[in-house]
């Protein structure tokens, strides 16, 4: 295994995988699908509602449409599918933040080498055990992990700080699912972190377009695109085939971005024959030292617009968003198709046992517009009627590809999606909620017991939640 010390001493070889990204054959795209007709549009919500993925082309035609009516049948078509695949049921997870030191100069971001307001913080091994005690208190089951890239993050550093957090128990409470969010490594440093038993893992792409790029990463390993782009194709090499990729959203022009989200899409389907686990598109914000430059600024409408074309464009996959966008922009694109909110957050280091009420940039990555407790977002979402699941189970039974079971196999939400929806949130109601969520969340539970005709599986639901209620734990199907 590599143990790295110095950006000059990381293994990026001269010539790293291939770029599968064109960004002349991205414009040629966009540019040869210029205000697309009513027909065309219609044509490629039609062929997204026939439950089918959309090309590059066919993206860039939704992507191209401008007039507001039929921006408008975008966002109602990716309701409907959202509606008809995948129900009411909303993912929660939190952030942990485990160390700020960078060796990289991204420009946008706070934990930048150059920045040096920035006050730089590792959580050691109690930090860690205080802080997901935290999390749990407040009834968190699924954590994503955060780092910094820098030598002292390497692959046992991060292996060993998820081992930490899946040892802490306290009360009822335990984190069952890991995800990371950190640097690329090599395949032998994937595969170490693999053991430890993590969830996704997350690598950014930021943008999509080379020149800009180069432009914004100035210094450390990050500068180098392919060696980025190609990350989470040596996860894969070492065995993760549960990994997540983004693009930072005000870098560059946004319709580029999303072409190189579903080529990146189409390049693991083609390779390895199963798409990303999820997408996520984050806003840029400002950050300790840095402001956001307005030239690429992804307006709420085009940006509720993008995650209903995501939907359309590739149904099976999550999509995450997060506390970076303020509530109302939340409760629009749930509606469009996102999977997957954080509750709760706090992204300062050792936030989560922190009493202080605002932000200070220099002691956090960037702002973020959602302050709500986990609580304040769990009985938002009970009273919209969707249902808050920590639902681990697929991970744990090695179901993977859950998301493509999901959107293809039948029944599949309404026998395990939804049921262990319920059961994770009766979980929180007996272990975390005040008394005015426990009463809305089981009139929840209740009116969607009310949808399951099949008398022995209603049955089995039943029983699992009178079990919970006395005291059992982790149940699932
Ligand atoms: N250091 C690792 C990396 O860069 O991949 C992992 C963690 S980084 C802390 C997580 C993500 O935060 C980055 O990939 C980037 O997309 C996002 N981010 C950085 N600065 C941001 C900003 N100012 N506003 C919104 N998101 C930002
Ligand atoms: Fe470091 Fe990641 Fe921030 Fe870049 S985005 S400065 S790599 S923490």
């Amino acid at each position: 295994m590599s143990i790295i010390y110095h950006p000059e001493q990381y293994k990026i070889p001269d010539k790293p995988k291939e770029s599968f990204i064109d960004p002349d054959e991205i414009w040629d795209i966009l540019n040869a699908h210029q205000e697309p007709t009513r027909e065309q549009v219609r044509a490629v919500i039609a062929k997204a509602l026939d439950k089918h993925r959309l090309s590059l082309q066919e993206t860039a035609v939704l992507v191209n449409a401008n007039d507001p009516e039929l921006v408008q049948e975008i966002k109602d078509a990716a309701r409907e599918l959202k509606e008809r695949i995948y129900g009411r049921r909303i993912v929660l997870f939190a952030p942990l933040y485990i160390g700020n030191l960078c060796i990289n100069d991204c420009a946008y971001c706070g934990f930048r080498s150059t920045n040096k307001k920035q006050e730089r913080l590792t959580l050691g091994k109690n930090d860690i055990i205080d802080q997901v005690e935290a999390l749990e208190d407040a009834g968190h089951k699924r954590l994503i992990l955060v780092y910094g890239e820098h030598p002292r993050y390497d692959a046992r550093f991060i292996a060993e700080s998820v081992k930490i957090v899946y040892g802490v128990k306290k009360g009822n409470g335990e984190i069952r699912r890991v995800n990371i969010n950190a640097a690329p490594l090599d395949v032998e440093d994937f595969k170490t972190v693999k053991e430890a038993g993590i969830g996704t893992y997350q690598i950014f792409q930021e943008t999509y377009h080379k020149e800009t790029y180069e432009k914004v990463h100035l210094g450390g390993v990050k500068k180098h695109f392919d060696w980025r782009l190609t990350g989470l194709d040596r996860a894969q090499e070492a065995g993760i085939d549960d990994v997540g990729i983004g693009a930072l959203l005000g870098l560059y022009d946004w319709r580029f971005e999303m072409l190189g989200l579903i080529r990146h899409v189409n390049h693991f389907e083609a390779v390895y024959n199963v798409g990303p686990h999820t997408i996520s598109f984050p806003r840029i914000k400002s950050a300790s030292g840095f402001e956001v430059d307005e030239k690429y600024d992804v307006s709420d409408e085009d940006f509720t617009k993008l995650v209903a074309i995501l939907r359309l464009a590739v149904p099976y996959t999550g999509l995450i968003l997060t506390a970076r966008e303020p509530e109302h922009i939340r409760d629009e694109v749930l509606q469009y198709g996102v999977s997957q909110i954080d509750g709760g957050t706090n992204i300062e280091l050792k936030g989560y046992t922190s009493d202080k009420e605002e932000q200070d940039l220099n002691q956090e990555q960037f702002e973020i517009n959602d302050n709500r407790s986990l609580n304040e977002v769990m009985e938002d979402l009970v009273g919209k009627g969707y249902i808050p699941s920590f639902c681990t189970a697929c991970y744990r039974l090695n179901r993977t590809g859950e998301h493509f079971m999901e959107f293809s196999v039948p029944g599949f939400i309404k026998r395990f999606c939804q049921p262990n929806a319920m059961l994770t949130l009766a979980e929180y109601l007996e272990d975390y909620a005040p008394v005015t969520t426990k009463e809305k969340g089981y009139q929840l539970i209740d009116d969607n017991l009310k949808t399951y005709e099949d008398p022995k599986f209603k049955d089995k639901l039943v029983d699992r939640l009178e079990r919970i209620k006395q005291g059992e734990r982790d149940l699932y199907f």
